[in-house]
């Protein structure tokens, strides 16, 4: 099938870690090669599109800045137009904090004046954090998260990702976040609508995750393709309630896709 436009998650399918997966770039030159336009997205909620740019250039990748989907930009987006002017009391990275700061959000450090509190991977996470994040909910601020993965890759292994802190909150406040950006969120989905300007039905997803990239892309109407390069296995397909069109063994295989039916 040929598609107008794809959708490639980052990590767990171009790298891991900081090191790039074997056939990334091969498959990101064939989705190039056959004219599809490729928009990169990423729940990590730590960088900026440009901190993206800089990763992958180190990689040997290149990639332009607009055409990176971020946890971090679309959440920055989110906040600035529903709760402008809002101050944000931000539970996450000071990568994070950085790119709130460049939107023109007004960051606080008082939890009785927060108007929205915004949980995200915090390696300073700590009982303290939570007493404050308990404390600004319970007085009324709105409760946002930047993406829901429960857990991210590690070198050793998964280490808790935004998700964990997200439900940490929501378990001391007893109440679930009023919203959550990254995938497979609506908003996530939008701004790679705007990004890619290609009808959803002629494109093709590929990423490592049924929870958040094969989710957003059968929602959104498009083709989607696990790879088996990061979270998800063949085992864990059995069980699943979301079910990719294709699995690949890895990004480097899509030519097999674009190849189809032509
Ligand atoms: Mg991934």
């Amino acid at each position: 099938m040929s598609y107008r436009g794809a959708v490639v998650d980052l990590d767990g399918t171009v790298y891991r870690g900081g090191t790039l997966i074997p056939g990334a770039a091969a498959g990101l030159d064939a989705l190039r090669a056959a004219d599809v336009e490729v928009a990169a997205v990423s729940n990590d909620p730590t960088r900026s599109p440009t901190a993206f740019v800089e990763r992958l250039a180190g990689m040997g990748l290149t990639i332009e800045p607009e055409r990176v989907v971020a946890a971090g930009t679309v959440t920055a987006a989110f906040l600035t137009r529903e709760y402008p002017e809002a101050r944000l009391f931000v539970v996450g990275s000071s990568g994070l904090e950085a790119q709130f700061r460049a939107a023109g959000c007004a960051l606080t450090d008082d939890p009785l004046g927060t108007d929205v509190l915004v949980a995200s991977y915090d390696r300073g996470f700590d009982y303290d954090r939570l007493t404050v994040a308990l404390r600004a909910i319970e007085a009324g601020a709105a409760f946002v998260g930047t993406d829901p993965d429960r857990t991210i890759p590690g070198p050793d292994g998964p280490v808790p990702g935004s998700g964990a802190i997200v439900r940490a909150v929501a378990g001391v406040t007893d109440r679930e976040p009023d919203r959550v950006l990254g995938k497979p969120s609506a908003e996530t989905a939008s701004a790679v609508a705007r990004t890619l300007g290609v009808d959803p039905a002629g494109c093709l997803l590929i990423g490592d995750r049924l929870d958040t990239d094969i989710a957003m892309g059968e929602r959104e109407g498009m083709t989607t393709a696990l790879v088996l390069t990061g979270v998800a296995d063949r085992a864990d397909l059995d069980d699943a309630t979301v079910q990719p069109d294709h699995v690949l063994d890895s990004l480097g295989e899509v030519g097999t896709l674009l190849d189809e039916g032509t």
